[in-house]
């Protein structure tokens, strides 16, 4: 294994899947054994592994991928990190067991670490540690928080190392090895904080409790920090006892970082009690324990008592040689330290940063939703908005609609006559000129004919006003029913009409006046309640003789209507277009004959 900064974990018999297997499975029993032997017996691992290797095709899928396991375990153990990673990709691929998974991943935590790839151990262990509340296996939680404590307090993430520990702690019913290794990591911690208040009776216990559990391993990890504290406190023959005292069962272990850590050590408290030999002898041992390794804090240390050696024996060069490798020692280990914390300072900077992506987006989707709230709610107050609308504009349609009709109305009213509904003078000039005009330009006749009831003074003065009206109206009832739609009928004052005939000979328009004349004496005579006798005298005037102006028309109209009138009233008179010699003096406008 190669010299790291810590102990590489093992799993003393702790995969609860070999457990629950039968006895009677050799094989089940075979890894069970294997893996609880790792560190404690590691020939008998090695032995057990081979065996294990040999029956392969025997195992189930899930014994195959537990072999994987302990066999990356092992790959790592000795250094082979390519062969380590690649069966510990294939645990995490294949294995169907969560918790193999699970404690494969906080394997590979362990494994980065040594071989100083701590940003990718750190994320690797975030990774694990967001996992852990979904972890119920007690073992698999304590590889994990043991994981994490040794690798928080290798980083100087004091508080973190003591607050998982404490976490491990209090899950633990039973004193542990996973407690002995955490209690390791925390002491470590302690020393290494600073915090040296009772230091000496917390490591005893530390000690006691890996005593206990039988992990002899971590036992004497903590007896190094005893060591150094005593060492520290000028006890330097302390220090010596200590590590003395264990020095043979530690050489057993065959752990040579642990080695290195206690002969580094007795080489300080053997210059400080000047037992120079052994001190050069205790340094030259982790120098030549470090050969192809990379730097350590033991190797440092050993350098510098070599240098100090060399110096006071007045071996100068040896002394600088010494010196330059405890300086390039010193700086390496300082620089492995500053690694770690830098890569933990890194990993939680891009978890921050993560996070702060993962808030981002989430802000835009929250900004994106009320959006969306937004412009529904644009979109019902626009609905809203367009009904209000149509509602305006169906008032406004409605409002146009009346104020039309009441124009149609007013316009109706304009034109026409309030007693007989026909067109009243005005408008009578109006279209008859227009008519007349028309009929110039297609060279086409046309006949006025005026219309004057006869003594209808008398009417009124003997039947009274309304009977006048009610005979008004029938009067232009019976014109009405022998005109065209395109005959222009109007009242002109009084009891005196006008009808534009267009596209009509004379000798048409004197037939069908004096059929008027007839009907209208028939119909008034008809009326049996009143029988009042009206008749009317008719002057015709043609666009032959008179011209196609109105005014001339109706001079020549009216010089015949008197003439009717004179001649005894209740005909029909038509003018030659020659001006009646006693009427010159009568002048005819638009507005009427004055
Ligand atoms: P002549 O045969 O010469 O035309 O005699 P006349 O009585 O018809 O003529 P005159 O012009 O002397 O009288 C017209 C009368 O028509 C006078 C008036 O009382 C009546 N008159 C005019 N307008 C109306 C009306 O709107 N209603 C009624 N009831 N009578 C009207
Ligand atoms: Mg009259
Ligand atoms: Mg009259």
């Amino acid at each position: 294994m190669v010299i790291a900064g810590w102990i590489l974990l093992g799993l003393s018999g702790s995969i609860a899947y070999a457990a629950v297997l039968p006895v009677v499975d050799q094989s089940a029993s075979l890894l069970k054994e294997a893996d609880s032997s790792r560190t404690q017996n590691h020939d008998r691992f090695l032995e057990l592994l081979q065996r294990l290797d040999k029956q392969a095709a025997k195992l189930s899928p899930e014994q195959q991928e537990y072999l994987h396991y302990l066999q990356a375990w092992q790959a790592a153990y000795v250094g082979d990190y390519a062969t380590s990673d690649r069966l510990a990709d294939t645990v995490l691929t294949h294995s169907r067991d969560s918790v193999l998974r699970f404690k494969t991943d906080s394997f590979m935590v362990n494994s980065l670490a040594e071989r100083s790839r701590y940003e990718d151990a750190f994320r690797r262990l975030n990774l694990v540690l967001s996992r852990l509340h979904t972890v119920s296996d007690p073992d698999a939680r304590a590889l994990a928080i043991t994981v994490a404590v040794l690798l928080y307090e290798e980083s100087g993430q004091y508080d973190l190392a003591w607050n998982y520990a404490d976490q491990l702690a209090n899950e633990t019913r039973q004193p542990n090895d996973w407690m002995c290794k955490t209690g390791y990591a925390r002491l470590a911690a302690l020393y290494k904080a600073g915090k040296l208040d009772g230091i000496n009776e917390k490591l005893q216990q530390g000690i006691d409790l890996c005593q206990k559990v039988g992990d002899d391993l971590y036992a004497n990890g903590i007896r190094l920090y005893l060591a150094r504290v005593a060492l520290q406190r000028g006890h330097s023959e302390k220090a010596i006892m200590l590590l003395r005292s264990n020095y043979d069962a530690v050489q057993r272990s065959g752990y040579s970082w642990l080695l290195s850590q206690v002969d580094a050590l007795l080489a300080e408290a053997y210059l400080g009690t000047s037992q120079i030999a052994l001190s050069k002898q205790s340094a030259l041992q982790v120098v030549a324990r470090s050969e192809g390794n990379k730097y350590s804090e033991s190797l440092s240390v050993a350098e510098r008592v070599l240098y100090l050696i060399a110096k006071s024996q007045g071996d100068l060069r040896a002394a600088l040689d010494h010196h330059e490798r405890y300086m390039a020692s010193n700086n390496g280990w300082l620089d492995e330290v500053g690694a770690r914390a830098l890569a933990f300072q890194i990993v939680q900077q891009q978890l921050l940063a993560k996070k702060l992506q993962l808030d981002t987006l989430s802000k835009q989707n929250q900004i994106l939703q009320l959006q969306r709230n937004l412009d529904k709610k644009a979109s019902e107050t626009s609905r809203l908005y367009i009904l209000l609308l149509l509602t305006v504009l169906a008032f406004i349609g409605f409002w146009a609609y009346r104020v039309k009709r009441s124009q149609l109305r007013f316009m109706r009213l304009a034109r026409r006559d309030g007693l007989t509904d026909i067109f009243n003078r005005q408008h009578f000039v109006n279209e008859a000129e227009q008519q007349l005009q028309y009929c110039r330009k297609s060279g086409r006749e046309a006949c006025l004919v005026l219309i004057d009831l006869d003594h209808f003074k008398a009417v009124n003065d003997t039947y009274g006003h309304a009977v006048g009206d009610r005979v008004l109206k029938r009067a232009v009832a019976a014109c009405q029913a022998h005109l065209r739609s395109t005959d222009i009928f109007g009242r002109l004052g009084g009891e005196e009409f006008g009808i534009v005939l267009p596209d009509c000979t004379l000798e048409q328009v004197l037939s069908r006046t004096e059929r008027i004349r007839q009907a209208l004496v028939a119909v008034v005579r008809g009326d049996a309640a009143e029988e009042i006798c009206v008749s009317a005298s008719f002057g015709v005037a043609s666009t032959r003789y008179s011209g196609h102006e109105l005014r001339q028309l109706l001079i020549h109209a009216d010089d015949a209507l008197y003439r009717a009138k004179r001649e005894g009233r209740n005909r029909v008179s038509v003018s030659d277009g020659r001006a009646e010699p006693q009427l010159n003096a009568v002048a005819v406008t638009a507005e009427g004959v004055q």
